[in-house]
């Protein structure tokens, strides 16, 4: 039986080994940490659980392929999941607009706010309903596919969303609320396009949140891999790929040791293998992503605070605005914040748990990595960031004043830090408009048997893709086998 070392203990890493052992492969996971799941992580704080990761997971409508991709690699077990009344909130001068979750009432409150934007919003809707119709996942049952007529009428308000970024989607409103709305999840940069997927899985049923998060699913992947005999080893660090020619025949790892392999699946960021644990230059068509300003990494200052009070005046995620003189030092216009009413077992009795969560580019992400090099100046900025945050919340919902505590705050340097990330990125890259698609061959050239199985090859990553990475690895191995690969 072929040996696959898997580098790496993420959702790619876990999906590569499930599908190994499924193909009948023997297969080991080397991850650095001790626990599996990478950035699908959580941690304990002061009797608090901090969730790290899911905001939305697509795939969870039954009706769909990711679905059964899920349920086969045992991510969703037989956990409730939950889907709120609206993936966030926006406000302004007292108003609010919600992405709720029936895309009717979205429009219609849209209509209501501003009926000079209905030229737009019809645009907008037209193609969020397209992108159900092509996933199957729009109308009542959630499994109706789009006809080649819709298509063709829909292509139009499509191609101007691929056109467009949000901030130049915003600037086609009227009305202030609906401008900020667009830019408020995503920052004013993104490919407006990605938005409406987004709204289109979330409106179809098809991105809620299984009960226990990410902590609680990366476990449910863990315990699949090892039922089904796979072998996972915890705090092995992977440092050198060794060849014997173009064959990778082994991993040696941080402790000394080394582990023969006939194949080896790398999970991790390409910006830190290459020159790394492959000692060979990144393949040119990979690296030109790294180089192209229409794909943008980006990462996330977050603090998460416990709060005196199990009454909430607020749902969901709900954006607040960064006043000017604050945006320079968190690097953005807008804060989301977060509330977990709905995992009783994240926060004690007659308390609740505030998450808050600023979206920065690469440039504001190099800061903090370097920053974290004098300990005591980011311990500093940390502190003060999470003073901010606090008084930002304090401002928008003075019932919470003097309830709240700051349990944690984590930036781009801990992303680096625990993942591995260049630039603390937990996404792969960010597509800007006009960017084709980003797919790329997980072959490395001049090397027969690494392959690498990462968000980083499909723009925009996220947990279905790191997860498609790691089966699309194992039918790789497959093919080079001449064997047929079973799903
Ligand atoms: C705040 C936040 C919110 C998110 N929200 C969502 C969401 O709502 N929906 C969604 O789909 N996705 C979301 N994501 C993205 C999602 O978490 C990632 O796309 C996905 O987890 C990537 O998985 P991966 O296995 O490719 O990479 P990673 O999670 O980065 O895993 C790589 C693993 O490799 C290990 N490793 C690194 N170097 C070595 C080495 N030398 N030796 C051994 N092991 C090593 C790391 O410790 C890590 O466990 C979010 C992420 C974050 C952080």
């Amino acid at each position: 039986m072929p040996k696959v070392i898997i580098i790496g203990g993420g959702v790619s890493g876990l999906s590569a080994g499930i599908y190994s052992r499924i193909n009948g492969l023997d297969a080991v996971i080397c991850e650095k940490h001790f626990k599996a799941g990478g950035n699908l992580t959580g941690w304990d704080r002061s009797g608090y659980h901090i969730d790290n990761c899911i905001h939305w997971l697509t795939g969870t409508n039954p009706s769909t392929d990711t679905y059964r991709m899920w349920e086969q690699l045992g991510a969703l077990g037989d956990v409730q999941i939950y889907q709120g009344e609206s993936l966030f909130t926006c406000e302004r001068d007292g108003q609010t607009l919600s992405m709720s979750r029936n895309i009717d009432k979205f429009r219609d409150d849209m209509l209501k706010l501003s009926p000079a934007d209905e030229k737009e919003i019809n645009s907008f809707i037209k193609a969020v309903k397209a992108i159900q119709g092509i996933a199957g996942i729009a109308g009542e049952n959630h499994n109706e596919k789009i006809s080649a007529g819709q298509l063709v009428s829909a292509a139009p308000h499509l191609l101007k969303l691929y056109r467009l970024t949000t901030g130049e989607l915003a600037a086609r409103f009227e009305h202030p609320l609906i401008k900020d709305f667009f830019t408020a999840f995503f920052t004013d940069k993104f490919m407006a396009l990605m938005l409406a997927f987004v709204c289109a899985h979330y409106c179809g049923d098809n991105g809620g949140v299984p009960v226990g998060g990410s902590t609680a699913m990366a476990q449910r992947m863990a315990d699949r891999f090892e039922s089904l005999g796979g072998d996972m080893r915890l705090c092995k660090e992977a440092s050198k790929i060794n060849f014997d020619g173009r064959h990778a025949s082994s991993v040696t790892f941080t402790d000394g040791t080394t582990i023969d392999a006939d194949y080896v699946i790398v999970t991790t960021d390409p910006a830190m293998t290459f020159g790394k644990l492959l000692n060979i230059k990144m393949p040119k068509s990979l690296a030109k992503q790294y180089k192209k300003s229409e794909y943008m990494r980006f990462s996330s200052i977050q603090s998460a605070f416990s709060c005196d009070t199990d009454t909430l005046p607020f749902k969901g995620d709900y954006a607040l605005e960064i006043p000017p003189e604050y945006r320079l030092r968190l690097g953005a216009q807008n804060v989301m914040v977060r509330e977990f009413s709905h995992e009783k077992d994240f926060s004690p009795s007659g308390k609740s748990l505030i998450q808050a969560m600023a979206f920065c580019g690469e440039d504001k992400a190099k800061k903090f990595i370097e920053l974290r090099e004098n300990r005591e100046e980011y311990a500093k900025r940390k502190r003060r960031l999470s003073e901010i945050i606090s008084s930002l919340i304090e401002e928008k919902f003075p019932e919470l004043k003097n309830k709240l505590n700051c349990l944690d705050v984590w930036t781009p340097a801990t992303y680096r830090r625990y993942v591995g990330s260049e630039m603390g990125s937990w996404m792969s890259f960010a597509l800007s408009s006009n960017a084709p698609p980003l797919r790329k061959k997980n072959l490395i050239p001049g090397l027969d048997n690494v392959i690498m199985a990462s968000q980083w090859l499909m723009s925009p990553g996220g947990l279905p893709i790191a997860a498609d990475g790691g089966r699309i690895a194992v039918e790789t191995i497959m093919k080079k086998e001449r064997k047929k690969f079973k799903m």
